[in-house]
């Protein structure tokens, strides 16, 4: 399964060459006669390691959640944040 933003992708098509005013039309009244699917946005977070009187932590950078480790997140293969469901790929800011 593939799931793609329909609006983006008629604004692709409507700044397309390759169709004609009347073919974009024709497209475009067949992506808005599509149901749409329940997709639930994706939201990237990262493990923020901090310490505190309780010793090493690791907080999601989306929701705050703290998390205790005995290895780090990574290693114990916490993929999603088990508070807000946040996937934790994205990027560590440095
Ligand atoms: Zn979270």
């Amino acid at each position: 399964m593939k799931y793609i933003r329909a609006d983006l992708f008629m604004n692709k098509i409507a700044g397309s060459a390759f169709f004609s005013a009347a073919e974009k039309g024709k497209i475009r009244a067949a992506i808005e006669k599509e149901p749409g699917e329940d997709v639930t946005p994706v939201v990237h977070a990262h493990w923020v390691a901090c310490e505190d009187e309780y010793g090493e932590e690791y907080k999601c950078s989306a929701c705050g959640g703290i998390q205790f480790f005995d290895m780090t997140p990574q290693d114990e293969g916490w993929e999603y944040c088990p508070y807000c469901g946040a996937k934790m790929d994205k990027e560590e800011a440095k």
